[in-house]
C-alpha cells in the first residue's frame, strides 16, 4: 500500500500555529503537504477566485503558500501541486471555534468540504481562542488513529471544535444555533463619513442545545459534527402535497 498523502490547509495562513501543530500530528500517518494561504482568509467561506490569476509559491519541501482563497489551495493542490489525489485532507486547527451556523462562513469547513470534493477523506479542526495547542495534538492524534474505522461517504466531512481546557472526551454533536449582539457597528470616520465594522465586541451566543457541539464544546468535550453538503431541508420537502396545493393547485 502506497504511503498515505495527506494535504493541510486552514484559512488563517500558512504561518499560523495551528497548521504546524496540524501538520505535526498529521506526520505520524503519511506524507504531510501544506499548501494555505499566504494570509489570513478567515470567514471566506467556499469563494473560489474565478476572475484572478493564482501564484503557488514553494517555501521548502512539500511546503507552498497560495495568494487565493483557501478552497482555491485544496482545488490547486488536488488537481496541480500534488502528484496524485491526497487521501486525507485536513483543515485547521483554526484560531477559534466553529460552531453553529459559523461553519457557513468559516474558510476552515470549505476547505474541507473542498477536500470531500475532491474524493479525499476530509476534516475540519477549531480550537478555542485561548486553547492549548499542545493539549489539542494530543486529541487530533487520537481522533486521526481511529477515523478509519467510520466510514465517511462523498460529500461529508467531521468538523472538530476542542474545547479551552483539557478535554474530557469526545462527543459525536449536532450542528447548534447562534445569534450575534451588535454585530454591525456603525462608527463615523474623521472626515464625517460612516463607515460600518462587522463582528461587534461580544462574541457569539450559543443556543447550547441537548447534543450540539456548541454544549460539547463548552462543557470540555471534543465536539466532532458530522457535516454534509446537501443542503436541502427535509422538513420542508416533506410537506409536498402543501407545496402542490400552493403552487399547483386551482388556484394557480
Ligand atoms: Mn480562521
Amino acid at each position: 500500500m502506497p504511503e498515505r498523502l495527506i494535504l493541510v490547509t486552514n484559512d488563517d495562513g500558512l504561518w499560523a500555529p495551528g497548521l504546524a501543530c496540524l501538520a505535526q500530528v498529521a506526520s505520524r500517518f503519511g506524507r504531510v503537504v501544506a499548501v494555505a494561504p499566504d494570509r489570513n482568509r478567515s470567514a471566506i467561506s467556499s469563494a473560489l477566485s474565478l476572475h484572478d490569476i493564482l501564484r503557488i509559491s514553494e517555501l521548502g519541501p512539500d511546503r507552498h503558500t497560495c495568494d487565493g482563497t483557501p478552497v482555491d489551495c485544496v482545488l490547486i493542490a488536488c488537481r496541480s501541486v500534488l502528484e496524485r489525489k491526497p487521501d486525507w485532507v485536513l483543515s485547521g486547527v483554526n484560531h477559534g471555534f466553529n460552531l453553529g451556523e459559523d461553519v457557513f462562513y468559516s474558510g476552515t469547513v470549505a476547505a474541507a468540504f473542498e477536500g470531500s470534493l475532491q474524493g479525499a477523506r476530509a476534516a475540519a479542526f477549531s480550537l478555542h481562542p485561548k486553547g492549548d495547542l499542545a493539549v489539542a495534538e494530543a486529541w487530533i492524534h487520537r481522533f486521526l488513529s481511529s477515523w478509519e474505522q467510520l466510514p465517511l461517504p462523498p460529500q461529508r466531512i467531521w468538523n472538530l471544535n476542542l474545547p479551552k481546557r483539557e478535554p474530557k472526551g469526545f462527543r459525536l454533536t449536532t450542528q447548534d444555533t447562534r445569534s450575534y449582539h451588535d454585530v454591525v457597528e456603525k462608527r463615523i470616520d474623521p472626515r464625517g463619513t460612516p463607515y460600518y465594522w462587522i463582528g461587534g465586541d461580544v462574541g457569539p451566543i450559543y443556543a447550547k442545545s441537548p447534543g450540539s457541539d456548541a454544549e460539547a464544546a463548552l462543557d470540555d468535550f471534543v465536539s466532532v459534527t458530522p457535516l454534509h453538503l446537501d443542503l436541502t431541508a427535509p422538513d420542508l420537502l416533506a410537506r409536498r402535497s402543501d407545496f402542490d396545493a400552493a403552487f399547483n393547485g386551482d388556484g394557480m
